[in-house]
């Protein structure tokens, strides 16, 4: 069916002329949107008891170059602004606040590596590769539709990379980030949000004021509470949802439009409400749960999940930034000031345990909370190759989470099918021990 409504999409002419005016190569985006409906009918639609209410999500991935592409557009017209991010430290608080769109820049499919490494190194990471793959084979119509392209300096690949995606890209703005969670790395977030918010009301023209970051902050402040609902209801055993489309759920935030994402995933949850209560469970209750830790997933990276869930288990949580650690935290709205707000939307963001900080132990003691309340049976730490900080995490963790009788499994691996067997002997083993 979604194959069928993909390629509709992408046959329409319509669309056709949106995506040749954008600049896209109409051949290769073809390819693309091709693979991702394939990829998407065999891992998710093949899924059993899925919620009625993943239909949504369903419509969106399949519209997800299509209708969406075409409502930023109209929301250019109208003389708003797109601005793309590839990291969750891009407060989307302020965005909202001068009444621009943010969206979340993929990099989560390998195309045109060839071309992206002639400028970049071969080990580069895959995200990162993904990121200049997609501009330099011209089938992002997310990057292409961006007024502004926000880069960020956290890990070193990510910071000399964008020294050259600069060239590509000449709307890139580069944030610069703290390392260290001191008073000092604190100033440094601060400075650099006041720099952005002042970047931003450039862009859009618009002053923002105490009252707009107000409204920025409740629109991402609901978006997360839908989020956090989703997530404590798959606390419960038997789990109501699979761990694929909870993970589609928390790919689908960084693009869609807010509010209706926050009304879908809210639908989502009152129908698990329901699943819950009725003990109904998308797997048997007995099968061993899983929390997934690591790197982010970003869209269509489901490699993992699938195999995972495929193998006799069922992911309860994402110990990532496309999921658990992008989300964490609200952001206080009580203040009256646009300087009380920053400082609110700072505490909340200064928070997420990401890496690249050093030293991170409150992401350590973040995994363990969340193996406990989700009731996990093990730990799958994912790191992409040459992902070195979070390679070098994965260590301690993995010690830290064994010395407490949590089995842990460490995975590293990249975008590409090569490893899928391997992978998968791997995790089926895994899975046996916790059964
Ligand atoms: S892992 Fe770190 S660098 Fe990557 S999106 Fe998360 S916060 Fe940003
Ligand atoms: S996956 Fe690792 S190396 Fe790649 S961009 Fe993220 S933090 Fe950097």
């Amino acid at each position: 069916m979604l194959r069928e409504e993909i390629k509709g999409e992408h046959m329409s002419e319509t669309y056709k002329q949106m995506w040749q005016e954008l600049g896209l190569d109409l051949n290769a985006h073809d390819m693309l949107l091709n693979v991702l409906g394939k990829a998407y009918q065999d891992i998710y639609l093949a899924q059993k008891n899925r919620p009625s209410g993943m239909g949504y999500f369903d419509f969106v991935m399949s519209e997800v170059h299509g209708l969406r592409i075409k409502e930023l557009m109209d929301e250019k017209a109208a003389g708003r602004k797109i601005i793309g991010a590839y990291c969750v430290f891009v407060p989307e608080e302020i965005v909202k606040a001068a009444d621009a769109t943010l969206v979340g820049l993929c990099a989560g499919a390998d195309f045109a590596t060839d071309e992206a490494e002639k400028l970049l190194p071969r080990n580069t990471c895959a995200l990162i590769k993904s990121a200049f793959g997609f501009k330099l084979g011209k089938v992002c119509p997310y990057i292409e539709s961006s007024d502004m392209i926000v880069g960020e300096n956290t890990c070193d690949g990510k910071k000399k990379a964008y020294e050259s995606l600069k060239n590509l890209i000449p709307n890139l703005y580069v944030m610069d980030m703290p390392q260290m969670k001191s008073a000092e790395g604190r100033s440094l977030l601060k400075a650099e949000y006041f720099r952005f918010m002042e970047a931003v009301e450039k862009l859009t023209g618009i002053k923002i004021d105490a009252a707009r970051l107000k409204k920025g902050i409740a629109i991402v402040n609901n978006k997360r509470k839908a989020i956090h609902r989703l997530m404590a209801l798959r606390k419960a055993k038997p789990a109501p949802i699979s761990g694929l489309d909870a993970l589609l759920a928390n790919q689908v935030f960084f693009y869609d439009d807010s509010v209706r994402f926050t009304d879908s995933v809210n639908k989502i949850c009152d129908e698990l409400e329901k699943r819950v209560e009725q003990k109904q469970g998308v797997f048997p209750a007995n099968t061993p749960r899983i929390l997934l830790s690591g790197c982010p997933m970003a869209v269509p990276n489901w490699k993992l999940p699938w195999i995972i869930e495929t193998s006799g288990a069922v992911i309860v949580g994402e110990e990532s930034c496309v999921g658990e650690r992008g989300n964490r935290n609200l952001t206080d709205d009580s203040g009256n000031t646009v300087e009380q707000l920053m400082d609110a939307m700072i505490d909340r963001y200064f928070k997420i345990d990401c890496a690249v900080f050093t030293p991170n132990s409150d992401r350590l003691n973040h995994i363990e909370e969340m193996a406990k309340t989700y009731q996990a049976d093990g730990v799958i730490h994912y790191g992409l190759q040459f992902c070195q900080p979070y390679l070098m995490e994965a260590i301690p963790v993995e010690k830290a989470l064994e010395s407490k009788n949590i089995p842990t499994l460490r995975i590293d691996t990249d975008y590409s099918m090569e490893d899928m067997g391997q992978l998968k002997t791997r995790v089926e083993a895994f899975v046996e021990v916790l059964k």
